[in-house]
């Protein structure tokens, strides 16, 4: 089903999601199943499943380093699949512009279709790690909305080189990546929303926001995004802090900012298990006011750890 549908269906109640991310290349599926079988009683519709781009690395070959391209977390569409037949849960592959040609993408979306995905997360993607900026791949998408606009033309049965005429056609429902605090290359928030209502007007389906810990960031961003006439869902995407290092981390690598109270709260801690503590209640706080503000989702970064979605959950669902 949707992740519109599921909404339409749940009439008002907010609903419980999640995202995971594939195990690293030769690891063990077993690892990302642990993870998601304590949440599984908070009965997600959906879950998403994350696709990384590729990094650098080094390989040595008769005493020379070489250098080389890889993606070092494949598998998006085969643990999508594997999630969807193990939990009988509907599953949302993360497809990036950044990697993958046009073509690749057909590919992947073609193997959706057959694998009965009917949700797709549209993404740009980031920079690669020694990238200063992102750069598009050759063949590929420079902006996400040229990616929703190709996913929705496979929808009309359209595909990049016809071979037959299309008899069964996909009917993905299309999410995009909304930014609270404005993504990090925009040079304003105005900016990154009139960018968002293109992907919108590209055929894009429902929006999920980037972290944020302040949740009035999120009620002026659906406010002003309302006022631009973008009608979708906004879900909201949110995560609990859980160790010191990440009151530089999360606001370095997201651009986000982290309320004074919460910043003090973490660093009052004597160690990281306090940590965690402060950062699921901040996390029951924020989920709890979000939900009696009637979003329709709340959706939880897990990043390879649900231990403390699920305390977050058990007090929220
Ligand atoms: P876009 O919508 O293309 O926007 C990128 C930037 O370009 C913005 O600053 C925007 O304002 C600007 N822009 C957009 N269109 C134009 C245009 N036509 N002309 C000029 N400027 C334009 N990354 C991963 O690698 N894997 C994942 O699985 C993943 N999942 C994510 C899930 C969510 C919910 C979110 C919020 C982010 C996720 N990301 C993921 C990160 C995402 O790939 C990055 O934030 C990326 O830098 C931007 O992606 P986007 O789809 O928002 O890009």
């Amino acid at each position: 089903m949707k992740v519109t549908e599921h909404i339409e269906q749940a009439r008002g109640k907010t609903l419980f999601s999640f995202e995971v991310v594939p195990p690293p290349k030769g690891g063990n599926i077993q690892e990302l199943y642990n993870n998601i079988d304590p949440l599984m009683e908070f009965n997600p519709p959906f879950i998403d499943v994350t696709t990384s781009r590729e990094e650098y690395i080094y390989i040595e070959r008769d005493g020379l380093l070489d250098r080389k391209i890889v993606r070092m977390r494949p598998g998006t569409v085969g643990i999508c699949a594997s999630i969807k037949h193990k939990y009988q849960v509907d599953t949302v592959p993360h497809v990036l512009c950044g990697g993958f040609t046009r073509e690749e993408t057909e590919y992947m979306l073609v193997d959706c279709h057959y694998l009965g995905i009917e949700n797709i997360m549209a993404l740009r993607g980031d920079a690669m790690k020694h990238q200063r900026y992102f750069e598009p791949t050759k063949g590929g998408h420079t902006y996400a909305n040229e990616l929703v606009r190709q996913i929705k033309d496979i929808t009309r049965g359209k595909y990049l080189h016809d071979v037959v005429e299309a008899s069964n056609r996909p009917d993905f429902c299309i999410g995009v990546a909304g930014y609270p605090e404005k993504h990090l290359e925009a040079p304003s928030l105005d900016y990154d929303l009139k960018k968002l209502q293109d992907k919108i007007d590209a055929g894009a389906d429902y929006i999920v926001t980037q972290m944020f810990f302040d949740n009035s960031k999120y009620f002026e961003f659906v406010e002003k995004a309302r006022e631009m006439g973008i009608n979708v869902p906004i879900i909201p995407g949110i995560k609990p802090i859980a160790v010191k290092r990440h009151l530089q981390l999360l606001p370095q690598v997201f651009k986000i900012d982290l309320p004074e109270e919460l910043i003090h709260a973490v660093e009052s801690c004597k160690d990281n298990k306090e940590v965690r503590q402060v950062g699921i209640e901040w996390c029951i706080q924020q989920s709890r006011e979000l939900k009696d503000a009637g979003v329709p989702v709340l959706h939880y970064y897990s990043m390879g750890k649900s231990d403390n979605i699920k305390a977050v959950a058990s007090s929220v669902f």
